[in-house]
């Protein structure tokens, strides 16, 4: 295992096998370590809705730029990856609500995103069991679900297909300097180091802002028909500037085998993997003041995941400025099934010296260690949900 490598990617959640597969395509010579299971961490909890949000300038366009590159993967997926174009509905409870749908619209249409404005009854007849009434909604077709641990075992299959070299399960101890130490005492050396380790990224590179963002997922019987659309609320904008609180958001999606997973919560500063019970049960309650039938329906599992949360809602993805073998591709927070594929394509661009699709700026790392590092608070609470 000394062999030297152009690229080791340290962790095999979707975003490390994503930046694998894109490295092994592109032609590097690509290692991947993984400590336990491919797909196995945040990917595994979470919801897999390849969702367009735009609250900020770079999330649209990291958002966007991904969604694309999904788009053009699914004729290439298997069947097992379940990538449905189910289109997500962004519900208003109330007018103020209605206002954020407005808003949502016009900034999609600026940017050539195709929605539409539901009225009441049109959102009673796209969504025939939702609470009645409701005020109306945002429909975004082009959003996407997927199963995020079978995409992620097709992205990492890809890798090796093109030429990575995949060991699982075999924890790194340390990196740097082009260095990965693994536990059992092997060495790898590598040009570039990207470490893709999600919530667990700051255990390796120390001083990195991440924070562990818990949050809770249910899934139920089969319900057939019960949900057409991924549904999200737009309620969490009253509960803005709640950053420190325990949070939980009406999010819920149709599986293709009529399951519905409903999510979802967020809390800082409880690391224990168990299921809370009074946070599970203000998710449900808040789910069925939404979708009363949920009430009768039977939740076959529930779980618990972490997300990688940085200061400013926005991912780290380049160089880590004190190791210039270092490229961090972490912090996906809410959105790194969606952001997974975006992000490869940065990070190879930054091994190769390629120019990128989109500006990288935004998600530099460096940004959160400069003077002018600011931190935009108030796009804390637009994420519920996710
Ligand atoms: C409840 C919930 C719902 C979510 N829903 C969505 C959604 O609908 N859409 C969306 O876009 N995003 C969603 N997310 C976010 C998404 O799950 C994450 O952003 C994404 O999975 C991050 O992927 P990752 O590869 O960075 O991290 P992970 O999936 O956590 O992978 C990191 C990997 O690194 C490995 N690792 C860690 N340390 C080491 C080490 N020292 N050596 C070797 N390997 C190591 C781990 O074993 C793990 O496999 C959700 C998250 C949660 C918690």
């Amino acid at each position: 295992m000394s062999d030297a490598w152009d690229v080791v990617v340290v962790g095999a959640g979707i975003v490390g096998a994503a930046c694998a597969r894109e490295c092994a395509t592109r032609g590097l010579r690509t290692a991947v370590v993984e400590s336990s299971g491919v797909g196995s961490g945040a990917t595994a909890a979470a919801m897999g809705h390849v969702v367009l949000m735009n609250d900020s300038p770079a999330q649209f366009a990291l958002t966007h730029y991904s969604q694309n590159l999904w788009r053009g993967l699914a004729a290439c997926l298997p069947a097992d990856v379940e990538f449905e174009q189910r289109g997500t509905l962004w519900i208003a409870a109330d007018e103020e609500e209605m206002e954020e749908v407005r808003r949502k619209h016009r900034v999609f249409a600026a940017s050539g995103v195709a929605s539409e404005i539901l009225d009441s009854d049109a959102l009673a007849e796209a969504e025939p069991h939702l609470r009645r009434p409701m005020t109306g909604a945002l429909l975004v077709p082009s959003d996407v679900v997927l199963d995020p641990s079978r995409a992620a075992a097709w992205l990492m299959e890809q890798a090796v297909r093109a030429g990575a070299t995949l060991y699982a399960p075999r924890r790194v101890m340390s990196t740097g300097a082009g260095r990965v130490q693994i536990e059992d005492g092997a060495e790898l050396h590598a040009g570039r180091i990207v470490i893709a380790c999600g919530a667990e990224s700051a255990n390796l590179v120390p001083g990195l802002p991440i924070r562990k963002r818990k949050g809770h997922l249910a899934i139920t019987d089969r319900q057939p028909g019960l949900v057409r659309h991924q549904l999200v609320e737009l309620g969490y904008l009253k509960s803005a500037h709640t950053v420190a609180a325990d949070s939980v958001a009406f999010n819920v999606q149709p599986r293709r085998s009529g399951q519905i997973l409903v999510g979802s919560s967020r809390q800082y500063g409880d690391e224990e993997t168990a299921v809370n019970p009074a946070i599970l049960a203000a998710m449900l309650e808040r789910a069925k003041v939404y979708l009363p039938e949920l009430g009768e329906c039977v939740l076959v599992r529930t779980w618990t995941g972490f997300r990688a949360a940085t200061p400013d809602k926005l991912p780290l993805i380049g160089p880590w400025p004190a190791d210039a073998t270092v490229l961090l591709a972490t912090g996906h927070e809410g959105l790194g099934i969606t952001t997974s594929l975006g992000t490869a394509r940065l990070i190879a661009d930054q091994v190769m010296g390629a120019r990128a699709e989109i500006p990288v700026a935004p998600y530099w790392p460096g940004r959160l260690f400069s003077a002018q590092a600011h931190v935009t608070r108030d796009s804390e609470t637009n994420m519920e949900g996710r």
